[in-house]
């Protein structure tokens, strides 16, 4: 009844992000109400294990008191204040030092914003201000990566190579460029490391040429395309474009809004890539996804050379809700959690759920297995040999996504018929293989059905 009544409201009120209005009005909402560790419950009683957690942020699991209570106290005592005019809260400076200490590098200060997609605004803004600062304006042009994500408001989903996040929306704008993924699967240079590399590196130098290098500002790359559909770059990938970045003086853009925070193993996926970009922006893991917050990093020489260009004026770039001391206080705690063992649990963990992924290669509908630490996908094919996508019209995605619902598996189903794996660091082994048995189970039940064969 109750559900029942909040699948109507839902309908005829609250406008969901990124779906088919119309198709969602069919189906209804599905309410969840609960959650504890790695598994959230519905409002029907159903329990899940949540293996996207949430959205790729609740990396720190669900239901942490200390994480609560650190909300609590600092509501109790400060619930606001604005980092405008020379102020400041204990939370938020502490954080900012406390990152600084652990990021890559000389990646020493950091801009707080409320989640990613204004964490690469942030990034823009900054860039177009250094260029000016340099004098260099006429440096403006920005380059991503094809099936790259990088947020959804109107200057990132630009950036963003998503076709479903420009359609109807007039963008990309004119200064937003793309080049190939490094795509393994489906690259035509085919497999090899190198080769990738090389391709990747000859796309950007081609694509400065056009555009002309005295006027190309930046390049931005996941260290793991995510929404894109978990594409992990050969190793050294990250290495051999942030080089090439320096060679071609233009800025590097680490996007770690899905791969920091133990995503991948470390804090920073960065780290393991054993480079320093000149911006790195992060959301999601920072606070776990318990309140909304994200961040900029930016180097020693990035900063100095905006602080200095700006001289006695303002820099004029700032939100209501920079630096709030409530999402500070609760990112201090689970940085804690991180570094108390949750960091070294996700490891163990990310190792068995690409095991345990693995042993379903031999399965027919599984073409691909990727990823890494607690970052994962399998991609679907109908013809292992051909890499044949499965058949859009059988909304394959949708109906895994279902499967694997009824199965207890909260799994994202990407539309071109990649599943894909984030499951919070706190996962167990029991978890992990449940994610794994029952992700078999959908992908068997989807074998049965004569339209997606
Ligand atoms: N960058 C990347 C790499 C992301 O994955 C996302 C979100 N999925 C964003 C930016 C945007 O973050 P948000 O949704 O918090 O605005």
């Amino acid at each position: 009844m109750l559900s029942n009544s909040l699948i109507e409201l839902d309908r005829n009120h609250l406008v969901h992000p990124v779906a088919s209005y119309r198709a969602h009005e069919k189906l209804g909402v599905r309410v969840l109400s609960s959650a504890s560790g790695a598994t959230v419950t519905d409002t029907t009683g159903h329990q899940l294990i949540d293996g996207f957690a949430g959205l790729w942020c609740v990396n720190a699991g669900y239901g942490h008191d200390s994480i609560i209570e650190a909300a609590a106290r600092q509501m109790r005592e400060l619930p606001y204040a604005t980092a405008y005019f020379g102020l400041g809260s204990e939370p938020a400076i502490r954080l900012a030092a406390e990152l600084a200490e652990r990021s890559p590098g000389d990646l020493n200060h950091v801009y707080f914003t409320l989640g990613g997609s204004d964490a690469i605004d942030s990034t823009v803004r900054f860039i177009r201000y250094y260029y000016h600062a340099k004098g260099a304006p006429q440096k403006d042009q920005f380059i991503s990566l094809e099936q790259g994500y990088h947020g959804s408001s109107t200057v990132g989903a630009g950036l963003t190579a998503l076709p479903a996040f420009h359609a109807g929306f007039g963008i990309p704008f004119e200064w937003q460029h793309k080049i190939p993924s490094h795509y393994a699967y489906r690259n035509p240079v085919g497999t090899d490391p190198q080769a990738i590399i090389a391709a990747s590196k000859q796309a950007l130098r081609r694509k400065v040429e056009e555009i002309g290098a005295e006027r190309v500002a930046a390049f931005y790359a996941e260290p793991i395309q995510g929404s894109g559909g978990v594409l992990v770059p050969p190793t050294g990938w990250m290495k051999a474009m942030r080089e090439l970045c320096r060679e071609l003086d233009i800025l590097f853009i680490a996007d770690e809004v899905i791969t920091g925070f133990g995503r991948t193993g470390p804090l920073f996926a960065c780290s393991e890539d054993d480079i320093v970009p000149d911006f790195l922006t992060v959301a999601k893991g920072l606070t776990s996804g318990y309140v909304p917050m994200g961040a900029v990093f930016m180097t020693e020489h990035v900063y100095n050379t905006i602080a200095n260009g700006a001289g006695a004026s303002l820099v004029g770039h700032g939100y209501t809700y920079s630096a709030h001391p409530v999402s500070a206080a609760v990112a201090l705690e689970v940085l804690r959690l991180y570094e108390g063992g949750l960091l070294e649990n996700g490891r163990r963990a990310g190792k068995r759920l690409m095991e345990g992924l693995q042993s379903l290669a031999d399965h027919p509908l599984v073409g691909d297995i990727r990823g890494r630490g607690m970052l994962a996908a399998i991609e679907l094919v109908t013809d292992k040999t051909k890499k044949t996508p499965l058949p859009i019209a059988a909304d394959p995605s949708r109906r895994i996504f279902d499967r694997a619902w009824d199965n207890g598996l909260i799994i994202r189903a990407f539309g071109n018929g990649v599943l894909g794996y984030a499951p919070p660091l706190c996962c167990t082994d029991g978890d992990i293989d449940a994610i794994v048995d029952r992700t078999r189970k959908s992908l068997d039940q989807t074998l049965e059905d004569r339209d997606v064969r």
